[in-house]
């Protein structure tokens, strides 16, 4: 696989991670999914369980215990992969030491405090928050996710103004969740010029998998990182 025929692929990438020449990242979108796989091989990705939880594994070695697992982090040269359909793959580098972290978010993650869990692992290998950067991939926007009024008031809590990451429309609720993986990330030190927030929502663009729009058979797509 070189860089022109990855070119050819459809995906989209984060202007602020391409900015780092140590690492490489694409989030495919679903036209691309089984192309994707086949040349990069699926075996050659390292992905976790997903279960909607807050925790994190470092990977030093393979094989490595997945389950339980919405997070990773690691030094050495895997790819590490999160499949989603409307939930946040949210990718990190630090460029000083030369970590990647991926990881998967919804509602429940961003609620239980995943972002927060990655990033002390990170402190805990000596990362700085000025040299970590994030990019949060295509998910379901704040044009398409209507949920309760309970799950606003839930993040209500933590994040201080809840008009920024919610807004009543149409006699409903919706809700921002890149909003609010980005202030969680400034909660940790992170500026908001340290984070991408890729503007594509995926219910409302055909090109993606959307679980809300196509319902829980539809497939998902691949989100990458890796360092070079
Ligand atoms: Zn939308």
């Amino acid at each position: 696989m070189n860089e022109r025929q990855l070119k050819k692929l459809f995906m989209v990438q984060s202007k602020l991670l391409l900015n780092f020449p140590g690492v490489k990242h694409y989030f495919f979108d679903k036209n691309d999914v089984n192309k994707s796989l086949k040349v990069f091989n699926f075996d050659s990705f390292q992905t976790v369980d997903q279960v909607h939880g807050n925790r994190v594994t470092t990977i030093n070695s393979l094989p490595f215990d997945s389950k339980g697992y919405d997070g990773m982090i690691t030094k050495r040269k895997y790819l590490l992969a999160i499949r989603t359909a409307d939930c946040l793959p949210i990718l990190f580098y630090d460029y000083k030491k030369n970590i990647i972290g991926a990881i998967h978010a919804g509602w429940r993650g961003l609620s239980s405090g995943i972002i927060n869990s990655l990033i002390r692992i990170l402190m805990t290998k000596g990362s700085q928050s000025k040299h970590i950067f994030g990019a949060i991939g295509p998910h379901i926007g704040r044009c398409c996710y209507d949920v309760p009024r309970e799950r606003i008031k839930m993040f209500g809590k933590t994040i201080d103004s809840d008009k920024l990451v919610s807004e009543n429309r149409r006699s409903s609720w919706f809700l921002d969740l890149g909003k609010i993986a980005q202030i969680q990330m400034q909660q940790m030190n992170i500026q908001k010029r340290q984070i991408d927030i890729l503007p594509f929502c995926t219910s409302c663009n055909k090109n993606y998998y959307s679980y809300r729009r196509d319902g829980s058979s539809t497939g998902r797509m691949i989100n990458v990182i890796g360092l070079n």
